[in-house]
């Protein structure tokens, strides 16, 4: 069996890799390294079964032999990046999920589609639930996620019923762990490399808004599950336990053990004020919860993030 992966070296895309790789299948790696880690690409590349292509998704993808399955998982996903690169972002949701789509066509493979929580924009229902159409701005700075996104799904319907493509559409909730890179800009990301050198958590408006966090080998169970399920149409995959971004701090300087301050800075624009998932729908048809409380994921990504840390300070240091 042999899969394409689109954004293989992001945070999301590498861990899947090795877990279908885990799994026995080959593995062709795609991703043309705007916000993927060259750290996470040599990590897979010590593997038997992956190969690697830097190209990007936005232009059409040949492979040569046959491919069982294709997962689009290229894009900005962090905040900070998809509005750095907003029409890269829209581009590789948009063309990029076409042309993935194409090949997935092509090949007789089945397909599957990153997509996430902000098509629900910032929502008007709570929790939200797969039947929820949304409440997004479409001319706001994170509109070139969220539409891009919304699009992608209307694109990946169209080819299941003009195709009949064997889609899937996973519909990701904020998600952390190891592999994330230290800029990332992330909230866990964030607070994390803050606490450990001792800076100051930067909180964005009264740190009242809600998230929902998960940690990253739940997400990844159930992404391989609706990977390897019949089900077509968008599932909801996040952790339920909801939180504030204050609560979320006292987390982390607890769990890193350290004394930053917390410092309040300017709610970004169109910034969801709540946002949870309902996971009746992948509890029902894939079996699947999470099972990693917030406090354990934070303890398990800590020591990635002083690894990461000491590398990049040790280059620093011998710089002339
Ligand atoms: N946030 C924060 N401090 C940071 C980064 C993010 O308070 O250093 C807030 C952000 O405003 C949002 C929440 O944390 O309310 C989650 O932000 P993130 O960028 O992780 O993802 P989002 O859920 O907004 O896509």
């Amino acid at each position: 069996m042999r899969i394409v992966l689109t954004g293989a070296a992001g945070f999301l895309g590498s861990h899947l890799a090795s877990r279908f790789l885990d799994e026995g299948f080959e593995v062709v790696g795609v991703d043309n390294m705007i916000t993927g880690s060259p750290e996470n690409v040599a990590r897979l590349q010590e593997r038997d079964g992956f190969s690697f292509r830097r190209h990007d998704v936005s232009t059409p993808l040949y492979v040569e032999g046959s491919v069982d399955g294709v997962l689009h998982f290229a894009s900005a996903a962090s905040p900070v990046d998809y509005i750095e690169f907003p029409i890269q972002t829209l581009k590789v949701g948009s063309l990029g999920t076409h042309n993935t789509l194409g090949l997935a066509r092509a090949k007789g493979a089945r397909y599957i589609l990153a997509s996430t929580s902000e098509v629900y924009g910032d929502p008007e229902v709570h929790p939200q639930r797969e039947d929820y159409w949304g409440h997004v701005n479409p001319i706001g700075p994170r509109g070139v996620y969220d539409e891009a996104k919304r699009f992608a799904e209307a694109i990946t319907m169209a080819y299941y019923r003009v195709h009949g493509v064997r889609v899937r559409i996973a519909r990701i909730f904020n998600t952390y762990g190891e592999h994330m890179r230290p800029s990332d800009g992330r909230v866990v990301s964030n607070f994390i490399v803050q606490a450990i050198r001792g800076e100051p958590l930067t909180v964005y408006g009264a740190g009242q808004q809600t998230r929902s966090f998960c940690y990253v080998s739940d997400l990844i169970e159930g992404l391989f599950r609706l990977y390897s399920s019949e089900h077509v149409g968008p599932v909801n995959l996040g952790n339920p336990n909801e939180f504030t971004v204050l609560e979320l701090a006292q987390i982390v300087l607890g769990e890193v053990g350290s004394r930053s301050e917390i410092i309040y800075g300017p709610l970004p624009t169109d910034d969801p004020k709540v946002r949870q998932p309902d996971i009746s729908r992948a509890r029902e048809l894939l079996g699947w919860e999470p099972r990693v409380e917030l406090r354990d994921g934070v303890r398990r990504t800590i020591p990635y993030f002083r690894r990461r840390i000491e590398t990049m300070d040790a280059r620093a240091r011998s710089l002339p």
